[in-house]
């Protein structure tokens, strides 16, 4: 009888627990460990956000699809890991803990969202929006929706999108909620009230953590940026990137850019993506030694087969995780943005006040899934005796930004913007380090309708209904 232990009941942490359950026999357990008994689709927050999508949408409850399934919940949040016992400690809603023993154990929290790392950011006490979590998204219509009455009133009001630290992931959301929000405002006859900006740590316009993107388009190779700057020109939005976050006051957010220049925006709505760091979960040796260290680099991320520790300059297609199997106990693995990934794939830079303005690489929902798929058979392999044989690397894996401008399928719109590989890869692509035969971005009807048949195709995937496995991750 084998247990496996999921922490996590999100992309990377279902699509594990939907696999394994699948194939493993029915004396082996498998437990999901996670504070919350729904999941959340979190590409569709963007349209909670400006009020075009109900709260419920999103969201559906785990506890059916795991009784039906045969997958164990234990709703709580794990706070240590004790690997040489081959347990982890969970806290319940009512403080209480527990110990769940494993002999697999999978990583997949997520991220924790540091607002602390700047100070006045975030809806818990401070003056910005955020659309990370669906209370988050929720909290952040209320606040648009007051200004739009504002601006109904015939008053003008400045509106801030963008990234709230300076090393900030998941441009991509920060995005699509720009466009949305556009859009929306066009649909009320108040667009001309608003004056709406974009505020990013990118190192130009267009990066979105990824290094920038190129792709063919009527012969013609385009870069992200070029694509970019021509929306935010037709959608009359405003733009400042190489600038980080620093603290944020009422109506006013105060950043630092690239040359070290200090400076101002003003602001009556913000929706700033704070930084991500690894969920804080200590590990603790027989010895009672705290090892967190040993497990997980600086910001918390568990650390597994990738070539960590190489200057940006250097790391390659080679270095970027493709087991996601922990090098000190081969029985711990991490999927999604959980696992610590080599480096940045946008160039990392300091300023001369040694503010870190660095765009971090993201791990999309897409990335999430096939990791999350990746890990489950890594796990089976062990279970039959062998090293993990799965393998699959951000430098070989597809990604999709999919910025819908609008989720109507009549006359709705998006920016596809979808990439091959996520991590570029040099070696194979020695020109623009990525397929240009797939890479693309367009911008038109088809997406918006991509977009929603994402929502639903994901959804139906995650609940694990008949023929889920032939929905891609
Ligand atoms: C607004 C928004 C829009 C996005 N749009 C896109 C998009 O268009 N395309 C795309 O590819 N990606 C998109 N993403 C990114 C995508 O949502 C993430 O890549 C994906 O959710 C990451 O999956 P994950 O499983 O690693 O983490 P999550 O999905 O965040 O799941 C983490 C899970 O861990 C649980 N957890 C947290 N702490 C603990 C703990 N201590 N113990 C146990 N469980 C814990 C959480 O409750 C949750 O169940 C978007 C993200 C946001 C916020």
């Amino acid at each position: 009888m084998t247990r496996v232990v999921i922490l996590g009941a999100g992309f990377a942490g279902q699509t594990a627990a939907l696999y394994l359950r699948k194939e493993l026999g029915k004396d082996d357990t498998v437990t999901v460990v996670a504070p919350f008994s729904y999941f959340t689709y979190y590409p569709s927050l963007v349209w909670v956000g400006v009020g075009r999508m109900s709260e419920d949408r999103p969201i559906f409850d785990l506890e059916p699809v795991y009784k039906r399934h045969g997958i164990q919940f234990k709703k709580g949040w794990a706070r240590e890991v004790y690997p040489d016992q081959q347990e982890v400690m969970m806290e319940k809603e009512n403080g209480e803990t527990e110990r769940v023993p494993y002999d697999y154990l999978v990583n997949a929290t997520g991220p924790y969202l540091n607002f602390e790392g700047t100070p006045g950011l975030g809806p818990h006490g401070g003056y910005t929006q955020s659309i990370c979590t669906i209370g988050h998204a929720k909290q952040c219509r209320d606040a648009y929706l007051e200004q739009i009455q504002r601006m109904e009133k015939g008053e003008q009001v400045n509106i801030v999108i963008g990234t709230g630290h300076g090393m900030s992931t998941c441009q991509g959301a920060a995005l699509e909620y720009i466009t949305n929000l556009h859009r929306d405002l066009l649909r009320r006859k108040v667009r001309d009230k608003a004056k709406i900006m974009w505020l990013s740590n990118e190192p130009r316009l267009g990066d979105l953590g990824v290094g920038g993107i190129s792709a063919r388009s009527r012969g013609y190779i385009m870069d992200s940026e070029t694509f970019a700057k021509s929306l935010y020109a037709e959608q009359d939005i405003y733009y400042q990137t190489q600038s980080a976050v620093t603290g944020v006051e009422q109506g006013k957010i105060h950043w630092e850019n690239y040359e070290g220049e200090q400076g101002e925006t003003e602001f009556d709505f913000a929706m700033l993506i704070p930084q991500f760091k690894g969920r804080p979960i200590r590990y603790v040796d027989a010895e009672g030694n705290d090892i967190t260290g040993k497990m997980t680099n600086p910001l918390g991320f568990t650390l597994v087969d990738g070539g960590y520790g190489k200057p940006w300059g250097e790391i390659n297609d080679k270095d970027w995780p493709s087991t996601y199997q922990s090098p000190v106990y081969k029985n711990i693995f991490a999927a999604g943005i959980a696992f610590a990934p080599p480096g940045s794939i946008s160039k990392p830079f300091v300023n001369k006040n040694g503010t870190n303005i660095t765009s971090v690489a993201p791990r999309t929902g897409m990335a999430s899934g096939i990791t999350g798929k990746i890990v489950a058979y890594n796990i089976l392999d062990m279970i039959q005796g062998k090293e993990p044989t799965h393998r699959e690397a951000l430098s070989g894996m597809p990604g999709a930004c999919i910025a819908s401008i609008d989720k109507s399928t009549w006359n709705g719109s998006a920016a596809t913007i979808i990439m091959y590989p996520v991590a570029p890869n040099f070696r194979r692509y020695p020109e623009y380090g990525r397929d240009l035969n797939i890479t693309s971005m367009e911008i038109g009807l088809a997406g918006a309708w991509m977009k929603r048949l994402l929502h639903t195709g994901f959804i139906y995937k995650m609940k694990g209904l008949p023929g889920w496995t032939m929905i891609p991750e």
